[in-house]
């Protein structure tokens, strides 16, 4: 098997976030890959905002919530040293903006972790099982047991 080159990390910015962005990390240094990271915008409001939109991260917008948004993804990025061109915010559906900027970018291994947020989209169906699914690529995702939480 060749190399893992490009590998994309979903990252949701629950507790568990940084543990599967480590995972990220510790393999894309392993295979020497380029790592890239997205988030998904899906909870906030962002009226007249098509699917797919990217938002870029380097302008400032007077939209406090977007701000915050932004901040923390720009944040985790400086920690895992992601170059500004590999960083996506994207106004979406998760597993539908990931699959899709996976394909977009020629990833070949996404990381997700096996599950993020409870509630609603845990009777949904998790984004793990989505991209898993809708990926044209190799998916890992990381099993968070209950002492990472
Ligand atoms: P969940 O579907 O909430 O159980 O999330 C499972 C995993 O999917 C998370 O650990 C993330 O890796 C990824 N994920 C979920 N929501 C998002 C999002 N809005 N943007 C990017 N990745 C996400």
């Amino acid at each position: 098997m060749n190399n893992y080159q490009n590998i994309l990390l979903a990252i949701d910015f629950s507790d568990y976030g940084h543990y599967v962005a480590q995972r990220a990390k510790s393999l894309a240094e392993q295979f020497n890959a380029r790592l890239h990271i997205i988030h998904v915008l899906d909870n906030i409001p962002m009226p007249d905002t098509p699917y797919g939109m990217v938002i870029p991260l380097n302008d400032d917008s007077s939209y406090d919530l977007l701000e915050t948004e932004k901040n923390k993804l720009i944040q985790i990025s400086n920690q895992l040293d992601i170059l500004p061109e590999r960083r996506w915010m994207i106004w979406g559906e998760p597993q539908q903006e990931i699959t899709q900027l996976a394909a977009q970018e020629q990833i070949d291994l996404i990381v997700v972790g096996s599950h993020g947020r409870h509630g609603l989209a845990m009777l949904m169906g998790s984004t793990a099982k989505g991209v898993l699914y809708h990926a044209e690529c190799d998916v890992l995702a990381i099993h968070l047991k209950d002492h990472q939480e």
